[in-house]
């Protein structure tokens, strides 16, 4: 029998920027596209990052054929290990430079065994069951990214991934129009498409235009030259290798993941390196400044990377001062203008001149805007249409943009993370809606922070933390010394002894109660708890604060 529908499940990425993942199945087959973490927002109470809650997705376990990684950004592979980890087995299929990014991964996990890890190059195909892939080549702001082209029994439906427009990209393939338009031409059942810069009206810069902004300013500049950008933008370290190779420049790179993924690129053959112009960090000194580029991380005002503690001068071999370039290469993801701008005032307080975005053409983004997303539209003509990729209100808008471009308004879906939607020839509905879509993760080791975790780093964090140690005789149950209190994170030095004298008073009050009954032969087992409640209520009276309180009874 003819399968008549394609389910499409998305685990993340649909209603936030980051932790992309979706799934494509129909009644025998499935494949997983990408599967990212998401680092924003959740920068708070030590939580890393997120990731998809795997439990839905095991269910679907033996029908996943393959997972394929569309480019190398962490929002699209940076939880691949922990899918595996979970008990996800299929290949792994991606780009070469993807390929490499993946690898260097599973390695850290030492889970490069698990599955295998296929290349494949712009027009590649893989027939999955009743599934057929083809892999397209777009341009990004990451090398080697893919569309993918999925033929199922009920039509073509066309995956973006992360994509833009560029006709002159520094490296790599350019965007396949031919592939787009003969697709459709041929008729495209649905086309998901990125929605991040669906509110910019102008189109994006070329990296040709970069390039040249970026020679003009290294030509011009008096002191160092330092370049912020994320290091997974090869293409531009690129063209930052090459203009410093004219000029007769040094580089110099800083950060873990810029060197690694520097090492890739040459692995990949997209960075040629002249040896003898790359430089040790820690030999910056040597050389003239007007002579030396400096290659950062810390575009995003993370603040332990390489830039944060080059502009709070606490950077071992790198400082910075007046007449010095600092250029952040980069855009700003949603929800890190607070730290990027901090660190920009720093970087300026340092005296050296600063160029961003917003005041200098040192960057483009990744991703189409408005009229090239319409472009696609026009040129796919899709029967349905789903925006994928950006926050609530991007989808929105793209869902708007796709009906004024001619797809008919009951066949554009706006869905969001976890709503599983049931595509046939001719209509679609939601079927399933998905909960507790996320999990919070400490580190690399996966350790997951549970609500409970996060409740009570919330409360330490806010509240403060109140300890009271008391010794006990064990079989006696007699208390042996006086009660100490101890208070972290909530008292001001000025109030801090007379308030923990009071408090101590407290818990003296409760153990006179307790010794009373202990004469009547009763070791009373709640006064733990009748610590816990009276401190809390003594410190909520006194200064409007309920500190977690922690009593420890030391039976001796
Ligand atoms: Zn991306």
């Amino acid at each position: 029998m003819m399968a008549s529908k394609v389910t499409i499940t998305p685990y993340g990425g649909l209603g936030e920027i980051g932790m992309n993942c979706m799934l494509i199945e129909t009644d025998s087959s499935a494949i997983l596209i990408d599967c990212g973490l998401m680092f924003s927002e959740l920068d708070h109470f030590g939580v890393e990052f997120a990731i998809p809650n795997f439990t839905h997705l095991l269910r679907k376990k033996d029908k996943i054929r393959a997972i394929f990684a569309t480019h190398g950004h962490e929002d699209h592979i940076g939880a691949l290990s922990f899918a595996l980890k979970a008990g996800i087995r299929a290949p792994i299929y991606a780009s070469q430079f993807t390929s490499l990014m993946v690898r260097e991964r599973l390695k850290e996990t030492g889970l490069e065994e698990v599955v295998p890890l296929r290349v494949l190059h712009s027009g590649g195909t893989v027939e999955l069951g009743d599934l057929k892939v083809t892999t397209v080549s777009v341009n990004h702001s990451i090398i080697d990214s893919f569309s993918l082209f999925i033929d199922t029994p009920i039509g073509k439906i066309i995956h973006t991934g992360d994509f833009k427009l560029d006709a002159s990209p520094y490296f790599g393939d350019v965007f396949e129009w031919d592939m787009f338009k003969k697709a459709g031409d041929e008729g495209v059942l649905l086309l998901l498409s990125d929605s991040t810069n669906v509110e910019r009206e102008n189109h994006g810069l070329q990296d040709t235009a970069i390039s040249e902004r970026l020679e003009e300013l290294f030509q011009t500049a008096r002191g160092m030259i330092l370049v912020s950008l994320f290091s997974s933008n090869v293409g531009r370290m690129a063209n930052i290798f090459k203009l410093a190779n004219k000029m007769g420049k040094k580089i110099a790179l800083t950060g873990r993941s810029m060197e690694q993924n520097v090492r890739l690129a040459q692995e990949r053959g997209a960075i040629t390196l002249d040896t003898s112009n790359v430089i040790d960090i820690k030999e910056v000194d040597r050389y003239d400044r007007n002579q030396v580029i400096v290659l950062s991380t810390g575009c995003q005002g993370e603040p332990r990377s390489a830039l944060n503690r080059i502009a709070h001068a606490e950077h071992a071999h790198v400082s910075i001062g007046p007449d010095d370039l600092v250029i952040l290469s980069s855009s700003q993801i949603p929800g890190n203008e607070v730290p990027i701008s901090k660190l920009t005032n720093e970087l300026f307080r340092r005296g050296a001149d600063v160029l961003y975005d917003a005041i200098e053409d040192v960057h483009t983004s990744g991703h189409a805007t408005r009229p090239e997303l319409k472009k696609l539209i026009e040129i796919v003509k899709p029967k349905f249409f789903i925006p994928i990729h950006g926050e609530f209100r991007h989808l929105i808008l793209h869902a708007r943009l796709a009906a004024e471009t001619g797809v008919a308004e009951q066949n554009v879906c706006v869905i969001q993370n976890g709503e599983v939607l049931e595509l046939h020839p001719d209509h679609y509905q939601i079927v399933e809606e998905i909960e507790e879509l996320r999990v919070l993760v400490d580190g690399r080791e996966g350790v997951e922070v549970t609500k409970d975790i996060l409740r009570d780093r919330r409360r330490l964090a806010e509240m403060g933390v109140v300890f009271c140690l008391i010794a006990r005789e064990k079989d006696s149950g007699k208390i042996l010394t006086k009660p100490e209190v101890l208070a972290k994170g909530l008292i001001n030095e000025s109030l801090e002894g007379y308030m923990i004298e009071e408090a101590v008073k407290v818990v003296e009050g409760l153990i006179s109660r307790y010794t009373k009954e202990l004469k009547h032969g009763v070791i009373d087992p709640a006064l733990a708890e009748n610590i816990r409640i009276d401190l809390r209520r003594f410190f909520d009276r006194n200064i409007g604060k309920k500190p977690t309180v922690v009593p420890m009874i030391l039976d001796v």
